[in-house]
């Protein structure tokens, strides 16, 4: 991280030994409820719970990390100092209950809470519950979570003050004939918004009147269910628009500051995956501009939430918007304009892109400001230096419309960090994504000294960056990073949709690119296998017959799958002579070809399975992952930043050894072509919420069989075939896994 000499730096000294830069802010004070911050309880899990963790050990301060059952081995509770277990698996029942978490803080004798993001970090209630437990909540007072939660409210409170907002209606009169004709008033097309709305939950774009009511409803329904609430806004639609949002502190004396601006404009399903700072061809009028309007957005608030708390609480101080906050603005490409958003009243996802270009670490300066000092650094200070990218590394199927994946991570070896690439993270090789939280892995967060260096940065460590076991963004993360477009910082948030074509082409180049890595699999094999000891029964082909004959050239058959990222491009299984001559010396041939690759390779001393080979005089180094899945061995391939995977099956007798799979679970990625046709089977691992389908129904091809939700989104499964529903293995609230057999149909004879 590139700030932590200045954390080490500080944290030697004590607490109150700090120079207030504020000429103009009283000495420090405390109210006499607070005690001083000294030990750390973090509501929340994964690399969020990871990374504060990480802030608070530099600032010496003790942590607490709080655990569901599906979390017992994490790295978070490995990385704290303590650990205390808050409840099953369902985030209702653990992370988000503010019961548990209030104990587990009285328990340990934790002083503070650290919401992280998601979770309870917007939840006014969870706030002011700590407040009334002596807990120092780490963010904004319960009144500014609650006024800024509410998007219609923020939204008139902000018109009132002079921060531009999209043209629309906020109102109270939920009426549809209301809501009706201000759309017509304000134009289409429009978007409707919930009101309490987040994650992109809920908005309907509305391109004309007829589609209206339709719109309407179906937001309604799924607000309901995501919010349980279902006020609506209707904003004017803009179409090609950026997000860029700033990031702003205050602190209790009044002072407020922004740290510059993030970009964020390039998302799917209205979620961001690649976020940068600063924004890329923007002015430094529009930067102050844009700055400065979101310093009054939360100087605004401060006023109103001074005012409701008067009302509410009689207290006579006045409250002012105190620690981290997101202001978000939406840019007309078209006319240059920006508006207001929202304001999020937490420590974003995207904050270490800001940390990087400001050197600044966010995370302390919300400790600090919660313990009731001023803002360690006053506006003018706060540099701003270099350009720094963070993208999202998540579990997920691209091909299949970037649906959430769950799962094993057998192999997972990021880049290495440095004070120029970070890697937050709450998971390690062997840990599993699982299907009660959110699927992101890592997210990787480069700087560089301008948006070129920092960009190039982004691309190699995406491709040093390896995982197995489960399907990930990476190879679509490196081509959004090498896309023309994206390089010139052309971005909106409808980029991934308007360059799909590009981006989500999986085919030529994997194409071509794929025997030469069939090769370096059938070698790595044979390696693998001589390298074990014969009398091992752990099973598998490398286990059975070594490839290394005495002065003997020795010839060896493998037959590999080749397992491409889209399911449409699977190719005929291919079968490889691999002859072992000499001073690891191989020569792999390829059935039915003339073509062969001749290398030598060595084993890595220093790691398990990697090689180094020589092909025609060109040295490099080769990264293998193994694992058993699914019943076959998986090999997967990594040489100069491309990836390939491959799986070869096992041996009969191997086969047959129970393994704890069952025979209902069928492969994700290629098991289609072992289905029966009327089969239809679970495109990801998650829990069933509603069955649509009954045993005898008559189904049309496309019609809706079963809801899932896993992670964040809800998925609908469709018949793939018409006919008659002949069998229904899945009852709602079931969990289900990735590629088991829902349902089947009995096709219609026509
Ligand atoms: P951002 O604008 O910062 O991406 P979102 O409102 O989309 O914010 O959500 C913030 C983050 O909180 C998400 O990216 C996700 O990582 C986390 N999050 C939200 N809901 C959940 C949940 N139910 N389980 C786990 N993490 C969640
Ligand atoms: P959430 O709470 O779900 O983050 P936001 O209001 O921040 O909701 O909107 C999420 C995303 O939807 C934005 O990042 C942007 O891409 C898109 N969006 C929001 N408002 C508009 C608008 N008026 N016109 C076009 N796109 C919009
Ligand atoms: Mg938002």
């Amino acid at each position: 991280m590139g700030n932590s000499t200045s954390i080490a730096r500080r944290s030697k000294r004590s607490w109150s030994s700090l120079a207030n830069p504020f000429s103009q802010a009283p000495p420090v004070e405390k109210s006499p409820a607070q005690r001083p911050i000294e030990k750390i309880l973090i509501a929340n899990r994964g690399e969020i719970a990871c990374r504060i963790i990480k802030t608070a050990r530099s600032l010496g301060l003790k942590t607490v990390a709080v655990y569901s059952d599906a979390d017992r081995n994490s790295l978070h509770v490995r990385r704290a100092d303590e650990a205390v277990f808050i409840g099953p698996a369902s985030a209702q029942l653990s992370y988000l209950s503010t019961t548990s978490i209030l104990d587990a803080a009285r328990r340990t004798g934790a002083d503070a809470i650290h919401p992280g993001y998601g979770f309870l970090s917007e939840n006014s209630k969870f706030a002011q519950a700590c407040h009334e437990s002596g807990i120092t909540f780490i963010g904004p007072s319960a009144a500014a979570i609650s006024l800024m939660g509410d998007k219609s409210a923020s939204k008139k409170l902000m018109s009132g003050a002079n921060v531009p907002v999209v043209p629309g209606y906020h109102g109270d009169d939920q009426s549809h004939e209301l809501l009706q004709s201000e759309a017509d008033r304000i134009g289409y097309p429009v978007l409707i918004k919930p009101v309490l709305g987040g994650g992109g939950k809920g908005m309907r774009i509305v391109h004309s009147r007829d589609e209206f009511l339709d719109s309407l409803r179906s937001a309604l329904r799924e607000s309901a269910a995501a919010f349980g609430d279902t006020r609506v806004l209707i904003e004017k639609y803009i179409a090609q628009p950026r997000h860029i949002e700033v990031q702003i502190f205050g602190d209790r004396f009044g002072n407020v500051v922004h740290l510059f601006e993030r970009d964020c404009s390039v998302q799917r399903r209205h979620q961001k995956i690649i976020e940068e700072a600063p924004a890329p061809l923007m002015s430094d009028d529009f930067r102050n501009s844009i700055g400065q309007a979101a310093v009054n957005a939360a100087k605004v608030s401060s006023f109103v939430i001074c005012c409701c708390q008067i009302k509410i609480s009689f207290l006579s101080k006045a409250v002012n918007y105190e620690n981290a906050g997101t202001v978000e603005f939406i840019v007309d490409t078209a006319t240059g304009e920006f508006f207001f958003m929202e304001m999020n009243t937490r420590l974003q996802v995207e904050h270490p892109v800001t940390e990087m270009v400001t050197r600044q670490d966010l995370v302390e300066w919300q400790i600090r400001v919660a313990n009731g000092e001023s803002l360690p650094l006053e506006q003018k200070s706060i540099p701003l230096q270099g350009h720094a990218f963070e993208a999202r590394v998540y579990a997920e199927n691209v091909p299949r419309g970037f649906l959430p994946a769950a799962g094993v991570l057998y192999h997972y070896n990021p880049p290495p960090a440095s004070s120029t690439v970070r890697i937050e993270t709450g998971v390690e090789q062997s840990d599993a994504v699982s299907v009660h939280y959110d699927p992101m892995i890592a997210k990787l967060v480069v700087w560089g000294s301008d948006r070129d260096m920092a960009l190039a940065k982004l691309h190699n460590c995406l491709s040093n960056f390896q995982v197995a076991g489960l399907p990930t963004n990476i190879h679509f993360l490196k081509k959004l990073a090498k896309h023309p477009a994206f390089r010139a910082g052309d971005v909106e948030t409808h980029f991934i949709e308007h360059h799909k074509n590009e981006l989500l082409d999986f085919s030529e180049s994997a194409k071509r690119d794929v025997k030469p890595f069939a090769a370096l699999a059938a070698v790595g094999v044979c390696i693998r296998e001589s390298f074990r000891r014969p009398e091992s029964r752990i099973g598998g082909p490398w286990h059975t017959t070594s490839g290394f004959r005495v002065n003997n050239p020795y010839t060896r058959k493998i037959s590999l799958d080749w397992m491409p990222e889209s399911e449409s491009l699977s190719c005929e299984p291919m079968s490889l002579d691999v002859t072992y001559s000499s001073d690891n010396e191989f020569l792999v041939k390829f059935a039915g070809d003339l073509s062969c690759v001749r290398l030598t390779a060595k084993r890595v001393a220093s790691s398990g399975c990697d090689i180094t080979v020589d092909i025609n005089g060109i040295s490099s180094t080769i990264n293998y992952g193994y694992y058993l899945q699914k019943s076959a061995y998986h090999i997967h391939v990594w040489k100069d930043g491309e990836h390939h995977h491959f799986t070869t099956a096992l041996r009969e007798a191997y086969d047959t050894e129970s393994h704890g799979e069952t025979s209902q679970r069928l492969t994700s990625s290629g098991g289609s072509s072992k289905l029966t046709p009327g089969a239809v089977a679970s495109p990801m691992a998650g829990l069933a919420v509603k069955v649509l389908a009954e045993l005898g129904s008559n189904v049309k091809a496309g019609d809706p069989l079963l809801v899932l939700e896993a992670m964040k989104m809800e998925h609908t499964v469709k018949a793939h075939i018409s006919g008659v529903i002949n069998q229904v293995n899945v009852t709602a609230g079931q969990q289900v896994s990735d590629g088991g057999i829902l349902f089947h149909i009995k096709a219609q004879e026509s």
